[in-house]
């Protein structure tokens, strides 16, 4: 029997995927919100699950440290998906990447006069990118989180950030201006493990497909 790693990350990643690894038969023996164990066995000797950062998830499975493993379309675009099979988006973890701006900037008009913009985000490829194909100048501030702060203390005139429900925007006076993509997690899948240890990953994959809402 081939052993299966599973990365994922803690939060709303690991807690959508739980119903789909239920469905595959896979049930993890602790709920990493509790534990500071980063390895998780489950209820298949063969299988156990480990805990990694969202951002690092890619890797795991690129190297094939783990063989599966769940990440957001934003890590993937921002960091790369080299190696990796995507088999299937789950439609979970759903958000959309949006530029916004505080209330009252005049986005649109400022970017048809062709005005420099100040852009702070975590997200620097994917902006770099979505402005490029629109022909908006724009200079890059690379930031690490709480990416609203920085256009109400003159850091940036708007931010490139993930908006689920809106309400981190309006209780800091932004508003949402422009999408760039809609956001989910797939599921992500080391090229060489799926040759390799296919008997034992193509049932659990199948079950997956089976009930995620196409
Ligand atoms: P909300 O207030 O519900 O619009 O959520 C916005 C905040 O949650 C921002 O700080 C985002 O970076 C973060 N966020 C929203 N959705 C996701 C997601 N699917 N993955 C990671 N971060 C997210």
């Amino acid at each position: 029997m081939n052993r299966i790693t599973i990365a994922l990350s803690k939060g709303r990643i690991f807690d959508e995927t739980m119903p789909l690894l239920a469905a595959a038969g896979i049930v993890p023996s602790e709920d990493p919100q509790s534990s500071r164990r980063l390895i998780i066995p489950t209820n298949r000797d063969e299988v156990r699950i480990v805990i990694v950062r969202a951002t690092d998830a890619p890797t795991y499975v690129q190297y094939g440290a783990a063989d599966l493993g769940v990440a957001g379309k934003d890590v993937l675009l921002e960091h790369g998906s080299e190696g990796l099979y995507q088999p299937i988006d789950l439609r979970i973890a759903q958000c959309r990447m949006m530029v916004a701006v505080p209330a009252g900037f005049d986005y649109l008009n400022v970017v048809r006069q062709g005005a420099r913009l100040k852009v702070a985000t975590k997200y620097v490829n994917i902006a770099r990118e979505h402005f490029a194909n629109k022909g908006v100048h724009v200079d890059l501030i690379k930031l690490y989180g709480s990416m609203e702060l920085a256009p109400l203390v003159g850091l940036a005139d708007a931010i490139v950030d993930l908006v689920s429900t809106g309400s981190t925007l309006k209780a800091n006076n932004l508003v949402a201006c422009e999408q760039i993509m809609d956001i989910s997690a797939r599921l992500i899948v080391n090229q060489a493990a799926l040759k390799l240890k296919r008997e034992s990953l193509m049932p659990i994959l199948d079950a997956i497909a089976g009930v995620v809402e196409q």
